[in-house]
């Protein structure tokens, strides 16, 4: 089992961010800090240590910007997380870092406190382009972040990056890589930019379009190219790919994200979290003063979260278009021991269609994307869902 925190406070919102995620006040960071609590406290007593006790493999702070709050605030959602659940001897702790919020203080109290791993939003090396996405941070404060992570004893760190930003050129992406290779991350994410309606940046290349003026925004084969070149350089330079968007050293691969994608048993902490707990998916109410007051009323949780029971077809759909981001496939013994069906009989002929159009490859009881598969993974893993 693995656990998610949601901590939605940002210093200001980027142009381009859709999250459940903005700016707040001491009061509602402080109050929200105890909902979290009182929710893990909940958790703990089903699942956890009061509860069937399952162990927990990993622990994500996510968010939002979990590195706003102060040392403290963290400190006391681990004790609670340590009280209420069993926590496995080498789980991996994460928190996101943003530059610009992280500093030396609050790194040393992350390592006390047991947290192993840190992952940063750098996303590009350019200041320009950050400014152009609405970044609070420059690269210098990236840079200050990262050697202090190091200096402080971190082994573990992830950085994240983006392509197809507004004025980006395939150069200029290639130099991002190439520095951040230079720093020499166990982990690194790499996403293209996607537009989402309702966010700043996407009303901005409306406008812009809708005047006829350019979007500054890379045309489609410089973004492929991007896509392209970043399996390159990362895999030449020692990062193999174990998911679409993924890549790092061996051997450190996010287990958190991977435990997703296995489809292992989650619980999410905070507003909009997701949980799903032996086949039984909830959702925790989006609205921060709706949560806070959960607070108030223990053991109200799961009255407050949407539930939704997964029935056997959608556990194998999952099983398909989750498992299919993973490099290394799925596997059609697991299909059937799982699901006690013939994987023949259920996808069989979607799959033999993506084989013939050259978009999956079989290894005896391996299915996977190929290569021509990963750059349409989202219509490939779709079908999954539709047949
Ligand atoms: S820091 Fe992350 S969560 Fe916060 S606004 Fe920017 S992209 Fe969104």
């Amino acid at each position: 089992m693995v656990i998610y925190i949601h901590i939605p406070f940002c210093i200001r919102k980027c142009y381009y961010c859709d999250f459940l995620s903005g700016p707040s006040d001491k009061e509602t960071i402080d109050k929200y800090v105890k909902a979290l609590i009182n929710e893990i406290e909940y958790h703990g007593g089903k699942y956890g240590r009061k509860g069937v006790n399952n162990s927990v493999a990993s622990i994500f702070f996510g968010g939002g910007t979990p590195s706003i709050l102060e040392g403290i605030y963290i400190e006391e959602i681990m004790n609670k997380l340590k009280d209420s659940f069993e926590i496995e001897e080498n789980a991996e702790i994460t928190i996101e870092c943003n530059p610009g919020t992280a500093n030396e203080e609050k790194l040393k109290k992350y390592k006390e406190i047991g947290i192993n791993r840190i992952s940063i939003g750098l996303q590009s090396a350019n200041d320009e382009e950050l400014k152009s996405i609405g970044r609070i941070h420059t690269y210098d404060d990236f840079l200050e972040v990262y050697s202090k992570a190091r200096e402080v004893g971190f082994d573990n760190i992830n950085i994240d990056l983006m392509s197809a930003l507004p004025n980006q050129t395939l150069d200029s992406y290639k130099n991002t890589l190439c520095k951040v290779i230079g720093l020499g991350p166990e982990h690194i994410s790499a996403y293209s930019l996607i537009l989402e309606e309702g966010t700043c940046l996407y009303e901005t290349i409306e406008n812009l379009e809708r005047e006829g003026k350019s979007t500054g925004l890379p045309d489609e084969d410089t973004e492929r190219n991007m896509y392209y070149e970043t399996k390159r350089i990362l895999e030449e330079n020692g990062y193999y790919r174990y998911e679409i968007s993924n890549y790092a050293k061996k051997g450190y691969e996010c287990r958190h994200n991977v435990a997703y994608w296995k489809r292992e048993d989650y619980i999410g902490v905070g507003i909009g979290a997701a949980s799903c707990m032996d086949g039984v998916r909830m959702k925790n109410i989006s609205d921060i003063q709706e949560y806070i007051h959960i607070e108030e009323k223990p053991n109200s949780c799961e009255e407050e979260a949407e539930t939704e029971v997964l029935t056997k077809e959608d556990k194998m759909a999952e099983f398909m278009f989750l498992g299919l981001r993973m490099v290394e496939g799925v596997s059609v013994k697991k299909f059937e021991e799982e699901f006690c069906e013939d994987f023949n009989t259920i996808y069989g002929s979607i799959t033999k269609k993506h084989i013939r159009d050259g978009l999956l490859v079989q290894n005896g009881e391996n299915i996977r994307l190929t290569d021509l598969g990963m750059d349409v993974s989202n219509m490939v893993m779709s079908s999954y869902i539709l047949c």
